[in-house]
């Protein structure tokens, strides 16, 4: 356990469904602060670093519990040229 990283130790410590669990509850928390700030206009910025940081840290416990990190970011940087590809098309043919 010595080089264990803090994502595996909470996985062992706490087991991996309850982890698992506890991803999707971040999310859900950001996702009401989303729709708070954008439906209702609430003043929540505070509120959305907070969930934010939250649902990250739970995804590197995800990437960890699954063992997916390598093919995340692989599988990440390929999206990312997807997009800016689009981008490129999209701004070509529409007016600024
Ligand atoms: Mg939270």
């Amino acid at each position: 356990m010595k080089n264990e990283t803090l994502y595996q130790r909470a996985l062992r410590v706490w087991g991996k469904e309850p982890q698992m669990l506890q991803v999707i509850e971040e999310m859900s928390e950001l996702i009401k602060e989303i729709l708070k700030n954008v439906n209702r206009k609430k003043d929540n910025v505070a509120e959305i670093i907070e969930e934010t940081a939250d649902v990250e840290i739970m995804l590197e416990q995800l990437k960890c519990c699954y063992d997916i990190k390598d093919k995340v970011e692989i599988y990440k940087s390929e999206k990312v040229k997807t997009i800016e590809k689009r981008l490129d098309e999209w701004e070509q043919t529409h007016d600024k």
